[in-house]
C-alpha cells in the first residue's frame, strides 16, 4: 500500500511536469520514404528517396525500400530540407523554444538570456530530456550595464554592477559568461534599437576594448557575435575581428567590403524590423514605430548591397518566441528573396551558410549521412515557392519528431 502511494505520487509529479516541458519525442530510428530532397549546396532535388536516421543522425540517403522493422514515414512527394537555422533568439523557456521548433529551427544561436536558460536548455536536449532545437550558447549580452540577474546567479562578478566600462572588466564579464559554458559571446557595438531612449546608431565600444572582449573570448575558442546597427561601432567591431554583425542597418560599402574580405558574416534581422513598425508582435510602442520605418528601409538597403557585395549573409529572428511573436525564420528567407536572392540562396542562409558562421557545417545544415537528423518536410518545391518554408508539416531535431502534421496536409 505504501509504495503503491508513492508510485502514485511520482505519477501525479510527472503529469504535472509533462504540463510545462515538452516530453521527449521517440528516438526509436525511422526511414521517410517517398521523399524529394532538397541539396542545399546544389539546388538538385533527388526524387523519391528513402532517408534513414538513427541515433540522432542521418545514416543514409537512397532509393529503395525501407529497412524492416523500422518506423516509416511516408511523404508522398514531400520536399525534405534540412532544419532551420536562427542565428539570433532570445528564447528562454520551454514553450519559446518549442514555437522555435514547430516553426522549423532545429538549431538557434543565442543571442543574450538571463539565467543562462540557452545553456540549461541545451543541456537538456543532448541528455535527450526534451526535443531540440539545439542551443549555440551565449549567455548575458556583454554591454556597459549588464543585465542584473547576472549577479544574483553569480556574486562573485558583483564588481561587474557598476559598469563593464573598463578593458579589465570586459574580459571579467567574458570570463564569467565562459564559466558558465557558453559557446560564443554577445557583445554590444552600438546602443539598442528597440528601446526607446537608446540611439542605436551610437557608438558603445570601442575597437580596441572589442579586440580585447575577441582575444578573451578565443582563450576557449568562443567566437563573437556583435549587435550593431550604426556603422562606426560596427567597423570597429568587424576590424576587431568579429565573427557576425548583428543587424547592420546603417553599414557603409567600406564596411561590407572590410566584412567581404575578413569573411565577416551578416545577420540582418531583417523581419524583426518590420516587426518595430507595425502594431502588435514583440513590439508595439508608438517611438519605435517611427524609428522602424525609418530604419527598414536602410536595413534593406545594406541587406541588397551586402549581398551584391558578396558578404555572407545568415537568418536570424531576434525574437524570444514569445506567444504574440511575428517573427519567424521562414519569414525572413522570404525577405531575402524579395531582397535579390535566389531561392537556393535564401535558403543557404537559413542552413549550410548559418552552419559554416557557427563552425556546425560538418554536422547540421545539410541532409547528408552522418550529419544530425535535423529536417523539415515541406508542402511545395520550395526552390520555387520560397513560403512553403513559413509553414513546415514535419519538424525532425536530433532524430526525434518534433511536429508531424502531414495528415492535414494530405
Ligand atoms: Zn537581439
Amino acid at each position: 500500500m505504501r509504495r503503491l502511494r508513492l508510485v502514485l505520487v511520482i505519477a501525479c509529479t510527472s503529469v504535472g511536469l509533462a504540463a510545462q516541458t515538452p516530453a521527449p519525442a521517440s528516438t526509436a530510428p525511422l526511414a521517410l520514404v517517398n521523399a524529394n530532397v532538397v541539396n542545399v549546396r546544389d539546388g538538385k532535388i533527388a526524387a523519391n528517396a528513402t532517408i534513414v536516421l538513427r541515433n540522432g543522425r542521418i545514416e543514409s540517403i537512397g532509393g529503395g525500400a525501407a529497412p524492416s522493422g523500422v518506423k516509416v514515414i511516408d511523404l508522398k512527394g514531400k520536399y525534405v530540407l534540412p532544419g532551420l537555422i536562427d542565428a539570433h533568439t532570445h528564447a528562454d523557456n520551454f514553450a519559446a523554444f518549442r514555437r522555435a521548433l514547430e516553426s522549423g529551427v532545429t538549431t538557434v544561436r543565442s543571442a543574450g538570456v538571463s539565467n543562462y536558460a540557452d545553456v540549461g536548455f541545451n543541456t537538456l536536449v543532448k541528455n535527450g530530456v526534451v526535443a531540440g532545437p539545439n542551443v549555440v550558447t551565449a549567455g548575458y549580452h556583454v554591454r556597459p550595464q549588464m543585465a542584473p540577474e547576472a549577479f544574483l546567479g553569480d556574486p562573485s562578478y558583483a564588481d561587474l554592477m557598476s559598469g563593464v566600462t573598463t578593458i579589465e572588466k570586459m574580459r571579467r564579464a567574458v570570463q564569467m559568461n565562459l564559466s558558465h559554458g557558453v559557446d560564443w559571446i554577445k557583445i554590444l557595438a552600438t546602443e539598442r534599437a528597440g528601446t526607446a531612449d537608446t540611439d542605436p546608431r551610437k557608438q558603445v565600444y570601442t575597437e580596441d576594448e572589442i579586440r580585447a572582449i575577441v582575444q578573451e573570448a578565443a582563450t576557449r575558442n568562443a567566437p563573437v557575435e556583435a549587435h550593431a546597427h550604426g556603422d562606426e561601432g560596427a567597423m570597429a567591431a568587424v576590424k576587431a575581428g568579429v565573427r557576425s554583425i548583428e543587424h547592420g542597418t546603417y553599414l557603409s560599402d567600406a564596411t561590407l567590403q572590410e566584412m567581404k574580405r575578413r569573411g565577416t558574416y551578416l545577420d540582418p534581422t531583417y523581419t524583426t524590423v518590420i516587426d518595430l513598425t507595425d502594431s502588435g508582435g514583440d513590439y508595439d510602442v508608438p517611438a519605435l514605430r517611427i524609428r522602424g520605418e525609418h530604419m527598414l528601409p536602410r536595413l534593406r538597403d545594406t541587406v541588397v548591397r551586402a549581398h551584391k557585395l558578396g558578404v555572407p549573409i545568415v537568418t536570424g529572428g531576434d525574437t524570444g518566441y514569445g506567444p504574440n511573436s511575428l517573427t519567424r525564420i521562414g519569414q525572413e528567407a522570404t525577405h531575402f528573396v524579395e531582397m535579390g536572392f535566389t531561392q537556393l540562396e535564401a535558403i543557404q542562409s537559413a542552413t549550410i551558410r548559418n552552419a559554416e558562421m557557427l563552425k556546425l557545417e560538418k554536422s547540421i545544415g545539410a541532409i547528408e549521412a552522418g550529419f544530425e537528423a535535423d529536417l523539415i518536410a515541406v508542402e511545395r518545391n520550395p526552390l520555387e515557392q520560397i513560403t512553403t518554408l513559413q509553414d513546415p508539416l514535419l519538424v525532425i531535431s536530433n532524430g526525434r519528431v518534433g511536429l508531424d502534421r502531414l495528415n492535414f496536409a494530405r
